[in-house]
């Protein structure tokens, strides 16, 4: 999953993207509202999380720039406490809220409901042959041992399993597990991959010559 983080003050920024990092998702960072609202539009993020205040243009402003456009799940991110901002919020299409100061915690709890609700998935458990994924606890087993991905590696197996059965290209791939710092000319994909393969099994994940990659 690949997020978008909107916040203009720079130890917060810096704070927020290590944490979401350390989840395994993918981040890019804005640190005013008119690079956030050309990134909001240029990529399709699996979230936002949107600073109300920001220079530029303000985080309200992003917001009704993109959803003409974006249903991207929202969150956003304000000091301002008040009952009126955030029902102006909402009014305008964000999808959570929280106000400054705020637990990471919490947080990161929020952003992972709003991303399983956008897919679409109440579903905890994606069963795939030998393979049982938990996407609650982001755990995965192999014929009921628990196998140890790095949160990145898990990343890529759930966005594959969340879309079982399908082909997957390469550059959604790139566009949703790799940030906007990772080159998709590179081979990081089929590191990644690989290394799947070698905990998962090697026809866990079936390459499609030209097209991408599947869970069968
Ligand atoms: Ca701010």
């Amino acid at each position: 999953m690949r997020l978008l983080i909107v916040e203009d003050e720079p130890d917060l920024l810096r704070a927020l993207a290590r944490a979401l990092r350390e989840d395994g998702y993918a981040i890019d960072t804005a640190e005013d509202g008119e690079e956030a609202r050309y990134k909001a539009l240029t990529h399709d993020y699996d979230a936002i999380v949107l600073d109300w205040m920001l220079p530029v243009l303000g985080g309200m402003d992003v917001l009704k720039a993109l959803r003409p456009h974006k249903t991207t799940p929202v969150l956003m991110l304000t000091a301002r406490n008040s009952v009126a901002h955030r029902i102006e919020g909402f009014d305008q299409g964000a999808d959570d809220y929280l106000g400054k100061p705020f637990d990471i915690g919490e947080l990161r709890a929020r952003l992972r409901a709003l991303i399983r609700r956008s897919k679409g998935g109440s579903h905890d458990r994606i069963e795939i042959g030998d393979v049982i994924i938990d996407t609650g606890a982001k755990a995965v087993s192999l014929s009921g041992s628990a196998v140890t991905l790095t949160a990145r590696e898990y990343q890529l197996v759930e966005y594959l399993a969340l879309r079982r059965g399908k082909v997957v290209s390469r550059t959604e791939l790139y566009e949703h597990l790799f940030d906007e710092n990772e080159d998709s000319l590179s081979n990081l994909l089929d590191v990644r991959v690989s290394l799947v393969r070698r905990k998962l099994g090697a026809a866990f994940i079936e390459t499609r010559r030209g097209q991408g990659y599947l869970l069968p």
